[in-house]
Order: C-alpha cells, then sequence, then structure tokens
C-alpha cells in the first residue's frame, strides 16, 4: 500500500520567482504555502521578460494582468562604446527574422510585484509574510520554523529564498561564489525621442551600457561601471547625471530628463553543486546567480519555475522522492551551468585588454553581422537554449 501524502509544498521566499512558483504550481493542483514578505516599492529596477517566459506566463494565467503594464523590444542593438583598437562591428537583431512580434516586454519591477500580489490575493496559496528561520528533516517531511515561532511541515521545500538561501543550506547543497570589480547602476530616463520599441546595449570597457524601452518616450537604463565610476554617479544632481547619460549614448534618444533616481547593485556570480536535494529544489536566485547582461536573471528563474511544475508528480504522490530530485536536476543542470558559463565569459571579454580577445569578440559580431542564418540561431538560442538548434534539425530534415 502506498502513502498519501498530504503535507503540502512549502514555498520559501517572495521575490519574484517565489510568486510565480507558488502561483504555477497552486494552478496545478499542488497545496502551497508561501513565506517570505514581499518586497515593496523601493526596487527600482525594470526587468526584461523574453518571448518564452512570456508564453509560460500566459499558460498560467498571468501575462493578461502584466501585459497593460510592460513595453515590447521589437529590436535589439548591440554598438560598440569603447575605444579601443580592434573595434566591434553593430549587431543589430529584429525579432521578425524569426518570426516573432517582439523579442519581449519590459516592465517596472515594482509594478511586477504589485499584479503578482493581486494575483496571490485571488489564488488558493496561503502567504504568510514571515521569514524561515530553521530547517529540519525528519523522513518524508520537512520540518520548517517560522521567525514568529510557528512550526509547519511540508513535503517538498521550493527555495526561492535568494542568492543568501538558507534553504540551500538546509538542503547541504554548497556554492561557488564570486564577485566582479563592477557595479550596476541603474535607473529610468524620459527622452524627447522615440525610442521605436529598440533596446541598445553599448559595449564599453567597464561593462555593458542597456537601454530598455519602458510605455511612452521613456527607457530604462543598467550602466554597468566600475564601483568608483558608480559612486560618482549616484552623488550627480538629477541634471548633471542626464547630461552624462546623454552623452554616454550620443543623444540617441535625444534630451534626456532623468524619472527615477539610480540605484546601484554590485555585480557577483553563484552556481551551486546541485539543483535540488534533501526534498528542497532550488529556484531562481538561490541556484543562479551572474551579471544582469541580456536580460537573463529572471527569464532563467522562470524556467527553473516551468522545469518544477513540470517534474512535481500530482498531489498525494511523495514530492521529494529520489527520482523527481535527479530528474529536476538533469532538466536544470545544462541550462543553467550554460548560462551562467555563457554570460560570465561575455562579460569578461568585454573587460579584457587582451588583443586576442576583443579581436575573437569583434570577429564573432561581424560574422553576426553579415551571416542571417547563424544570426537567427543566436536569437533562438539566447530566448531559449534548444530552439536554435531544433529549427536548424527540422530545416536540415526538410532538405
Ligand atoms: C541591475 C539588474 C538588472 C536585472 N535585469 C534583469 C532583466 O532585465 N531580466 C531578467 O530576466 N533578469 C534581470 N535581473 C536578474 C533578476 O533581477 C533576478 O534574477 C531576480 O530578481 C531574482 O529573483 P528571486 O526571486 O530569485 O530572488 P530575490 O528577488 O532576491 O527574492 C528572494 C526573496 O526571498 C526572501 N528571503 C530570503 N531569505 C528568506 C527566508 N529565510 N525566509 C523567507 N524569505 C526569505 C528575500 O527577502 C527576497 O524577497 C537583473 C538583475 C540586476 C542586478
Amino acid at each position: 500500500m502506498t502513502n498519501t501524502i498530504t503535507d503540502p509544498i512549502i514555498v520559501a521566499g517572495a521575490g519574484h520567482v517565489g510568486l510565480i512558483a507558488a502561483l504555477s504550481l497552486a494552478k496545478s493542483g499542488h497545496n502551497v504555502i508561501n513565506l517570505g514578505e514581499m518586497p515593496g516599492s523601493s526596487d527600482k529596477r525594470t526587468t526584461a521578460l523574453m518571448m518564452p517566459a512570456i508564453h509560460f506566463l500566459q499558460s498560467v494565467d498571468l501575462w493578461t494582468d502584466i501585459e497593460p503594464h510592460a513595453a515590447p523590444m521589437t529590436t535589439m542593438r548591440i554598438l560598440d562604446g569603447t575605444r579601443r583598437l580592434v573595434r566591434s562591428p553593430s549587431v543589430t537583431f529584429e525579432a521578425t527574422e524569426i518570426g516573432e512580434p517582439a523579442f519581449g516586454y519590459n516592465i517596472a519591477n515594482s509594478t511586477l510585484t504589485a499584479v503578482l500580489s493581486d494575483a496571490m490575493k485571488k489564488s488558493t496559496v496561503e502567504h504568510r509574510a514571515v521569514p524561515i528561520v530553521k530547517y529540519d528533516h525528519a523522513g518524508e517531511t520537512v520540518l520548517v520554523e517560522t521567525g514568529d515561532g510557528s512550526t509547519l511541515t511540508a513535503n517538498a521545500i521550493v527555495a526561492a529564498d535568494g542568492r543568501s538561501s538558507l534553504a540551500r543550506d538546509a538542503a547541504g547543497i554548497t556554492a561557488r561564489t564570486w564577485s566582479y570589480n563592477q557595479t550596476a547602476v541603474v535607473l529610468s530616463f524620459a527622452h524627447t525621442r522615440d525610442h521605436h520599441d529598440i533596446s541598445t546595449e553599448f559595449h564599453t570597457e567597464y561593462g555593458p551600457f542597456t537601454i530598455v524601452p519602458l510605455q511612452g518616450q521613456r527607457s530604462s537604463l543598467v550602466w554597468v561601471t566600475t564601483p568608483e565610476m558608480a559612486a560618482e554617479l549616484l552623488v550627480l544632481d538629477r541634471d548633471e547625471l542626464a547630461k552624462r547619460v546623454e552623452e554616454r549614448m550620443q543623444s540617441m534618444l535625444g534630451a534626456v530628463t532623468i524619472e527615477v533616481a539610480p540605484q546601484s547593485w554590485p555585480l557577483s556570480g553563484l552556481v551551486p553543486t546541485s539543483f535540488a536535494r534533501n526534498r528542497i529544489f532550488l529556484a531562481g536566485e538561490s541556484a543562479h546567480v551572474f551579471p544582469p547582461i541580456g536580460a537573463q536573471g529572471l527569464n532563467l528563474g522562470i524556467r527553473d519555475v516551468e522545469a518544477l511544475t513540470e517534474t512535481l508528480p500530482e498531489d498525494g504522490e511523495d514530492l521529494g522522492s529520489a527520482s523527481v530530485i535527479s530528474a529536476y536536476n538533469r532538466k536544470r543542470s545544462p541550462d543553467i551551468l550554460a548560462r551562467t558559463g555563457a554570460v560570465d565569459a561575455l562579460n569578461r571579454s568585454l573587460l579584457s585588454d587582451f588583443l586576442p580577445v576583443q579581436m575573437v569578440r569583434s570577429g564573432g559580431l561581424e560574422l553576426l553581422r553579415a551571416f542571417s542564418p547563424l544570426r537567427s540561431f543566436v536569437m533562438r538560442e539566447g530566448l531559449r537554449p534548444g530552439s536554435g538548434f531544433r529549427l536548424s534539425a527540422r530545416n536540415a530534415g526538410q532538405q
């Protein structure tokens, strides 16, 4: 006789990944408790969500409420903003080249939190704004102690509790961490020229300077630079800062007015030794941290949630069995390790003053600029791993 498991899934953390995980698992019929405080409106970043993430949000009925607040990105440009000897050609990617209306949509983080918080109220998820302070394993359950002194039991834990994850430690999963001598300065601004739904990434000696469209004549900026220059930018008055932003992008969007004061995010990296162990499944930044290049972080977190939703069996079965744990590890390892490695390598190639590295980067971009099938392949792979390969294989099969 098999036991019927009645303990719920506890989702630790109520950041974007935790909220999307809780809502998606509840929609699949699981009994879900979400623990942790939701972020307020103090996070001034915006997030570019790519089409595969949007298709998943559509499938769990979340996109309809997000879309009215989001701005499309139909074109992506990479421009060399360095003063180096070997300069890279500019490359433009059009979503229409891969048959998509847009690569994705950009939305303010605080708005995304508000929409997800409303969805939580309408869902079956039980949310408690308390942190988890302790985990204990006992047979088929995990005992969870919360900051208000309560104890709960769960059959499985989703560790969406960020980069310093207590749940990851409780699972016995160690992580390799590293830091970069770079800080991202983020802000939003209004401009006098239309952005035409184009996102532009200038590659500079200190990291990317990325402009992403918002609704109206507004855009958000992620300016990756040295910690010293970031400190200098943060204390400039708004007019001076606007002048520096406009100069850096060569007045591409006309005159700039700073709308949202700058914030800074020191850059670091993290990769754990596994992605699930001892009934605890890592999702979001507990499982991967890397620099904000090419809008990958939350998009990868949403793929974690998608994999969890597919992998966790029906309620009533053991959600933390060895076979479920290894299925999740198998699903997530290649994607997470490849993305973390690729973003790290790209970031380091921007910073490198070593001539051969610059030539390889420049040659690679020239190939992308000149060779349209390669460009389509890279665009598809950038959106979702495996989709470029799948299409190439299908095309080869038709020849
Ligand atoms: C400058 C910048 C720009 C970015 N832009 C993009 C982008 O355009 N597109 C993109 O896809 N990604 C982007 N990212 C990455 C993205 O922001 C992250 O991947 C995403 O925020 C991670 O969400 P998360 O829910 O995993 O982690 P977090 O947002 O860190 O949430 C974790 C939550 O867990 C809570 N918590 C911690 N410990 C406990 C506990 N013991 N009990 C309960 N709760 C706990 C925390 O309080 C927090 O609320 C960017 C990152 C940076 C730095």
